[in-house]
């Protein structure tokens, strides 16, 4: 007897429960999320079709995605995006993929430069991306950017993603290390450093510690190297009037406000939506 045809049931039932056994936590939802992602279906007809079988290559696509997620890939790289601000974003490997708390860094500035249509000058250190550079381009219209990355891989996914939301002609895209090969002024200089100790690289959910860059993700034994290295960066490229805003993990703010503070910048903080100090932001201190 010929095995019985997969159905959208079937199917749904099955890549719940070798996601489950992988030990995805909510293994029903991203079921659901792969095979809407191959079906092309809406959530309702997900339910209303149920008894549809899938087609050959519909069935094959599935099995890839779920052998994927199971080795626990993350999400943003099987679907090959991820929003940030809203805005549609290409991710694949190579790139971290953005993090809702990271938008911390676009609600700070413009805070501090609520003149939409003015024309800052708009620095990016570490853009991989491009999610940061994208959001402001996009925030304010007459603002030009310049991305940095030391991946040449993150600067393609950058340029990409710069192209499709048609922010591509107000940014350039630079390889190199931090801030060394650029001249300033810049008005506004963001960036998100890799932040994690080395030692507590292996602790990080395997979606993160295995498929994440760690160029993006380790921050030398303290976790505090980045800092360290782009601080003379900032100091030469910032505006007399500029901010820096720099995202930091939890627990970091204390050490960065002394590094910070040592150099003759004023330091400030402000929280992401879970409460927790996550972006640092730099003034030069004025002087007497
Ligand atoms: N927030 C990231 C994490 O998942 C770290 C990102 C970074 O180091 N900049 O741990």
């Amino acid at each position: 007897m010929a095995p019985a045809p997969t159905t959208i049931a079937r199917a749904l039932c099955a890549a719940t429960r070798r996601l489950r056994e992988a030990g995805i936590e909510s293994p029903r939802a991203e079921a659901r999320l792969l095979l809407r992602h191959v079906t092309g279906l809406a959530p309702e007809l997900l339910v209303r079709e149920r008894d549809r079988v899938l087609v050959a290559d519909e069935l094959a696509r599935l099995e890839a995605l779920v052998a994927r997620r199971a080795e626990r890939e993350p999400w943003a790289y099987l679907s090959g995006e991820r929003e940030f601000w809203s805005l549609r974003l290409r991710v694949r490997p190579g790139v971290l993929v953005p993090r809702p708390e990271t938008e911390t860094l676009v609600e700070a500035p413009l805070a501090a430069f609520p003149e939409r249509t003015a024309a800052l000058r708009i620095l990016d250190l570490g853009t991989g991306s491009g999610c940061l550079l994208a959001a402001l381009l996009h925030e304010y219209p007459n603002a030009f950017g310049v991305g940095v990355d030391r991946s040449a891989e993150a600067l393609a996914v950058a340029a990409e993603n710069l192209e499709a939301l048609g922010l591509r002609r107000r940014a350039a895209l630079v390889r190199g290390d931090w801030g060394t090969a650029l001249s300033g002024p810049f008005d506004l200089v963001v960036a998100n450093p890799p932040y994690v100790a080395s030692g507590e690289l292996e602790a990080l959910a395997p979606e993160v510690g295995r498929y994440e860059p760690r160029l993006a993700l380790d921050g030398g034994p303290d976790g505090l190297s980045a800092y360290r290295a782009l601080l003379p960066d900032l100091l030469r490229l910032l505006a007399a009037h500029g901010l820096a805003c720099l995202e930091i993990g939890a627990g970091q703010a204390a050490a960065l406000r002394a590094l910070f503070a040592a150099a003759g910048f004023t330091v400030a903080l402000r929280a992401d939506l879970a409460g927790i100090a996550r972006c640092l932001l730099l003034r030069r201190a004025a002087r007497p």
